[in-house]
């Protein structure tokens, strides 16, 4: 990751092609900071190169470390575009004055409105669902109904949670307190700590398979987690349950990117941006992860379209970064570690 980033320095300054001994030409190139891995954005880059012409360097490294280095770069930064997987991260990033507003009308009419920042600053390209996982020889789908239900005592000893400090359950969490406020929300997460089977665990792929080995009956995952271990052993006892479909609806987050404040190359960014909403690059972006489009015309993956349908909770995502605190304060008022 680092080699990609010292070769983006030598090849601004080297980057020249000699035509005919005297036209200078620049190769138009951008840099992307991103919080997701090579494996899911360098097929994406490829196909954009190879349309536009344009080159992509990117350096892949965890969302903090990211957000730290934007901040102490400032100015001087070579980055021009930020991506992460959750919103909560590309909200910190707006808050601290590192994106800048992008107009584009492509981004508006692909990108839902509950999926991008109300202030323009960052866009999703893909959903990543926060839903239930059950053991299917002890759980029937029908005692299953929304994530407040899992509070009930019915749950003792049976439910499976990954650790609080994890920022997709903050997510939730936030998400839960703009429906509930923070009185009704403390006393459903108090709830899930009373029906833990054993101890919060480091991942969501764990929590399931202590499930699926019969250690608990419930758990809350992302579903390309799911996807992941179904494909590794399709015979564990595990299946998806929608939560919340006559209410809420299932919460969504995203992976999305920024364009930096201070990019040299805000044309090229913006085209990136736009590319990344297309069905072209939906696809690609969204199925290499096993998760769902942003763009609402392009259809998932055969693979996840078989989990069937559900309904979005369409509360914009931005909630997850604006009561991001509040909801780590009450997880761990509620002992939720
Ligand atoms: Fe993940």
């Amino acid at each position: 990751m680092l080699r990609n980033y010292f070769d983006y320095y030598f090849t601004v300054i080297f980057c020249c092609v000699t035509l005919f001994g005297t036209n200078v030409v620049h190769a138009e190139q951008i840099v992307v900071f991103s919080a997701r891995i090579e494996q899911l954005i360098k097929p994406v880059f490829d196909v954009f190169t190879k349309d536009t012409g344009i080159l992509v360097k990117f350096v892949t490294d965890k969302e903090g470390a990211l957000l730290a280095r934007l901040k102490t770069e400032g100015k001087n930064t070579l980055a021009d575009m930020l991506i992460t997987s959750d919103a909560g991260n590309l909200w910190e990033a707006a808050r601290e004055g590192l994106l800048k507003e992008v107009q584009s009308e492509t981004l508006e009419k692909n990108i839902p409105d509950y999926l991008r920042d109300p202030q323009r600053q960052w866009f999703g390209f893909s959903v990543r669902a926060r839903t239930i996982v059950y053991n299917t020889q002890k759980v029937k789908s029908s005692d299953l109904s929304t994530y407040e239900d899992l509070a009930d005592p019915k749950w003792r000893g049976r439910l499976c949670l990954r650790t609080s400090k994890k920022i997709y359950n903050q997510s939730l969490v936030a998400m839960m307190i703009a429906e509930h406020g923070e009185v009704k929300t403390e006393q459903i997460i108090k709830g899930w700590v009373h029906n833990l089977a054993i101890d919060p665990l480091s991942d969501d792929t764990k929590a399931m398979e202590f499930v699926a080995a019969g250690k608990c009956d419930v758990t809350l995952v992302n579903t390309y987690y799911y996807g992941r271990l179904i494909e590794k052993n399709s015979a564990l006892p595990l299946a998806i349950f929608w939560p919340n479909q006559t209410s809420t609806g299932v919460h969504v987050n995203i992976s999305g990117a920024g364009i930096i404040k201070n990019t040299r190359n805000e044309r090229a960014a913006i085209k990136l941006l736009e590319f990344l909403s297309s069905k072209k690059a939906q696809h690609l972006f969204a199925d290499l992860n096993m998760e769902y489009p942003a763009n609402p015309e392009i259809k998932p993956d055969p693979i996840v379209s078989a989990w069937g349908n559900f309904k979005h909770n369409q509360m914009n995502v931005a909630i997850t970064g604006e009561l991001q605190t509040t909801a780590v304060k009450l997880m761990d008022r509620a002992g939720y570690r």
